[in-house]
């Protein structure tokens, strides 16, 4: 079992989910490198699947489709290219002789999903869309902070061996904002050197490990002490306000948007 990601666009990753001669490709933005790729390594798709709506993630699908007859998996609860088979928490696929669990996370949209590959060779696979970035998470543009909070919740209980598969290489950016977060870290400082280098060698910086994202990823880190303070005193949260989860993480997400 191998995990290819295909850069896209400016810093998407398509991810290419392969074992033996087939590959299942998840958000596929666009058709034309995943098509490339499946020439080059003469693979065939075994199946498409959608973690949400966004354009970014399903431009290629009908394409793909139509190319490959790869069934397609997406949210139930959004508009993703037809036909598509809908899944929502709970369902289990089995995919290439490997079960796939999915799990509702809404936040970044109302219906978003994410895929966990609980048994995968060596260590367990999230597939997570634009939920959980490593040093980060996925703006809230349809759900509400607290949705978001208990789908990073529920990501956050996986076995922290899990290899993370976001779908944007956002993690440097993310980290200058973690470490305005968290300045005294020094997990946060060692991840980041280290991916520093990958990006310096022109390597992506995922998959992230998820043990590694609770060290470092202040959005995973909203119940800490140090975070807590850091967030009520950039926000000027309230005495009770600042033990409010909800109002912690809400503030967080905040402080990132306006991040320069
Ligand atoms: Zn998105
Ligand atoms: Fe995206």
């Amino acid at each position: 079992m191998k995990l290819i990601s295909l850069p896209a666009f400016t810093d998407n990753y398509l991810w290419l989910w392969q074992q033996d001669a087939n590959a299942v490709v998840i958000d596929p933005g666009d058709a034309q490198p995943v098509l490339d790729a499946l020439t080059h390594h003469g693979l065939t798709l075994a199946a498409i699947l959608v973690t949400h709506h966004h354009a970014d993630h399903i431009g290629g699908v009908a394409r793909l489709h139509q190319a490959t007859g790869a069934p397609v998996f997406g949210p139930a609860r959004e508009d993703i290219p037809q036909p598509f088979t809908p899944v929502m928490e709970a369902d289990q696929l089995t995919l290439m002789g490997h079960k796939v669990q999915v799990l509702d996370v809404p936040g970044h949209t109302a219906g978003h999903v994410a895929y966990f590959v609980p048994y995968a060779p060596q260590s367990p696979v999230l597939f997570c869309g634009d939920t959980l970035f490593s040093g980060g998470c996925g703006r809230v543009f349809e759900g509400t902070p607290a949705q978001m909070l208990a789908s990073l919740d529920a990501l956050a209980a996986l076995p922290s061996n899990t290899r993370v598969c976001c779908a944007h290489e956002y993690t440097l950016s993310n980290l200058r904002f973690a470490a305005a977060v968290e300045p005294h870290n020094t997990a946060l400082q060692t991840y980041t050197a280290h991916c520093q280098s990958l990006r310096a060698q022109g390597l992506p910086t995922l998959p992230a490990q998820l043990g590694t994202e609770l060290q470092i990823n202040p959005f995973l880190r909203t119940r800490h002490p140090d975070v807590q303070h850091a967030v009520a005193h950039h926000a000027g949260l309230s005495q009770t306000t600042r033990t409010d989860d909800v109002a912690v993480f809400a503030a967080l997400r905040q402080w990132k948007n306006d991040f320069k």
